[in-house]
C-alpha cells in the first residue's frame, strides 16, 4: 500500500531513497535546507552524479516533490526518513549537529497521525533514543497538551555511490530496527515491493538474472544501528587485509592478483573487496570505523582490529609517495599527473578521496601536480579551490611533460585511453597503477614503465 513519505536531506542517500520509493508508488516529499539543491531539483536537475538517477526521477515525477519546508513534508507523513550528513568531528566522533537540527525541525512540524521517524543516516549506537528525545522535546514545546504520536526506528543504508539505484531496488537485505512493533510493520510495508520484488524494473536497470526475494532483518533499535557499523568496518578490514598481504606478496615475490583470486574464490571469504591498491576513501569507511572505535571506547572497549585497518589504509596513501620517490629519487620540482579524483568510479564524491590526499602529500614535498577526473573536476574546484589550478581538461594535458602519472580512480575511460599516444608525451613515462586495473603488458608495450602499489600481474 502506498504510504506518505518524507525524506529529510536530499544528498546521495536521501535523494536516491526518495526517488526509488516514489518510483515504487509511494508519495514522497524530499526536504532539504539547501535552497540551491531544491531549486535544481525543481528544474529537473540532479545535483549529484549518479548513473540513471535523473531518468528514474523523471519516471517517478508524479509521486515526487521537493521543498525546503518541513511543514510541507512532515505534517501528514506516515514515515519520515532522516538522511542528513553525519560527518566526523575533530575528535573522531560523528558530528551530529545536522541530525539534531533535523530532529528539532521534525518535532516542531509533526502532525497528529501516527508517524515513524527513521534514522537512515549512519548514526552512533543509541542515537535512535537521542533523536526520539529531541523530537519529543520540540513536539511538546510547540504542541502543548498534545501527546506525540510517533515512534523511532533505524533503517541503515547500504547503497554504494555509482550503483545506488541497483543497490536499493535489488538490495542484498533490508534492515529495520525499532523497539515498537507498529513501526516495524509500517517500515516492512514501505519496503514490501522491494522485499517481494513486485515492481516492474526500469528498462535501464533490469532485475539481475535469478534474483529472488530480498531478506528483511527486522530487529531492535540498537542492533540495527550496530549492523551498519559492523558491516562497513568489515568491508574496510577486508580491503586493508589484502593491502597488508600485498606488501608481503611484493617482498616474497608473489603476485597479489593471484593471491587475492585464490583466496577470494573460497565462498567463506568471497572475491569482493579484495582488490589491493591505494586503499579505501569516501564518506563512509573512514567515518564509520572512527565512530565504531569511539563508541567502543565509551564502553571501555578497544577495537584493535578496526584501528589497525585504519592505519594500514593511511599507509597505502604514503606508499604511493614512497614508490614515486624510489623511481624519481627527488620529487621536489617534478611534475606528477593524477588520473581520477573521485574516491571511486561513477561518482563525483570527493570526500576522503585518496587522490586528493596523495596530491596534497606530493605538493607538500615540492612536486607540481596536475589533476583530471571525468566528472568530479567542477566539484573539486568548488570544494578544494587551492587545487583548482592543477586541473586539466584532458588526460593528455595531465601527462604531457610529466615525470610520472598515478592512476588513482579506476574509471573505465582510463582503461580505454590511447596509452601508446600518451607515453611519448611524458618526460619520463612512469605509470603508477594505484588500483591495479590497467593491463601491464599493454602499458609496457606502449612504452611505459608500469609500477603498482604492490607487485601484481593482471590475470
Ligand atoms: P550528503 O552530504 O550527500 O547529503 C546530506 C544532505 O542533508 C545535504 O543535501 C544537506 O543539505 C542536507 N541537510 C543537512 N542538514 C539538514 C537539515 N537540518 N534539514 C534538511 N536537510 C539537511 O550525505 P550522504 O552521503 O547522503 O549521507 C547521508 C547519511 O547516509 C550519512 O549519515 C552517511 O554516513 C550515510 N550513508 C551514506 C552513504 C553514501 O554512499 N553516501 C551510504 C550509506 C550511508
Amino acid at each position: 500500500m502506498a504510504q506518505k513519505i518524507c525524506i529529510v536531506g536530499t544528498g546521495y542517500v536521501g535523494l536516491t531513497t526518495g526517488i526509488c520509493l516514489a518510483f515504487l508508488g509511494h508519495e514522497v516529499t524530499c526536504v532539504d535546507v539547501d535552497q540551491a539543491k531544491i531549486s535544481a531539483l525543481h528544474a529537473g536537475d540532479v545535483p549529484i552524479y549518479e548513473p540513471h538517477l535523473r531518468e528514474l526521477m523523471a519516471l517517478a515525477a508524479e509521486n515526487l516533490s521537493f521543498t525546503t519546508s518541513y511543514a510541507d513534508g512532515v505534517a501528514d507523513a506516515d514515515v519520515v526518513f532522516i538522511a542528513v550528513n553525519t560527518p566526523t568531528a575533530a575528535d573522531g566522533s560523528p558530528d551530529l549537529r545536522y541530525l539534531r537540527a533535523a530532529a528539532q525541525s521534525i518535532g516542531e512540524t509533526l502532525g497528529d497521525r501516527f508517524t515513524v521517524v527513521v534514522n537512515k543516516s549512519t548514526v552512533p549506537i543509541g542515537s535512535g533514543n537521542w533523536v526520539g528525545a529531541i523530537v519529543r522535546d520540540f513536539f511538546e514545546a510547540t504542541h502543548p497538551g498534545t501527546p506525540g504520536n510517533f515512534q523511532l526506528a533505524s533503517n541503515p543504508e547500504f547503497l554504494r555511490e555509482g550503483t545506488a539505484i541497483g543497490d536499493t531496488l535489488y538490495a542484498d537485505r533490508v534492515v529495520v530496527g525499532s523497539d515498537d512493533p507498529r513501526a516495524l510493520e509500517v517500515l516492512s510495508n514501505v519496503y514490501r515491493p522491494i522485499l517481494d520484488q513486485t515492481f516492474t524494473p526500469p528498462a535501464f536497470l533490469p532485475r539481475p538474472e535469478n534474483f529472488g526475494v530480498v531478506p528483511l532483518v527486522s530487529t531492535d533499535l540498537a542492533s540495527a544501528e550496530l549492523i551498519k557499523y559492523a558491516a562497513n568496518s568489515f568491508l574496510a578490514l577486508k580491503i586493508s587485509y589484502i593491502n597488508e598481504i600485498a606488501q608481503l606478496a611484493e617482498r616474497v615475490g608473489a603476485d597479489i592478483a593471484q593471491v587475492a583470486l585464490g583466496t577470494g574464490l573460497d565462498t567463506r571469504i568471497g572475491r569482493r573487496f579484495l582488490g589491493a591498491g591505494i586503499g579505501w576513501g569516501g564518506s563512509c569507511f573512514g567515518k564509520d570505523t572512527a565512530a565504531l572505535i569511539t563508541t567502543a571506547r565509551e564502553y571501555k572497549l578497544d577495537m584493535p582490529i578496526v584501528a589497525a585497518a585504519r592505519e594500514t589504509n593511511q599507509r597505502q596513501r604514503e606508499l604511493v609517495v614512497e614508490k614515486l620517490l624510489e623511481e624519481l629519487r627527488i620529487i621536489k620540482g617534478c611534475t606528477i599527473g593524477i588520473l581520477g579524483l573521485a574516491f571511486k568510479p561513477d561518482t563525483d564524491d570527493l570526500r576522503d578521496a585518496p587522490a586528493i590526499d596523495i596530491a596534497q602529500r606530493l605538493i607538500s614535498r615540492g612536486a607540481r601536480v596536475r589533476l583530471h577526473d571525468p566528472v568530479a573536476m567542477g566539484r573539486l574546484a568548488r570544494e578544494f579551490p587551492e587545487l583548482a589550478d592543477c586541473l586539466r581538461d584532458e588526460p593528455a594535458e595531465v601527462v604531457t611533460g610529466a615525470d610520472a602519472v598515478v592512476l588513482a580512480t579506476e574509471w573505465a575511460q582510463y582503461r580505454q585511453l590511447d596509452w601508446k599516444a600518451l607515453a611519448p608525451l611524458m618526460r619520463s613515462p612512469i605509470l603508477l597503477d594505484g588500483r591495479h586495473t590497467l593491463d601491464r603488458q599493454r602499458l609496457t608495450a606502449a612504452g611505459f614503465r608500469y609500477i603498482a602499489v604492490a607487485a601484481w600481474n593482471p590475470p
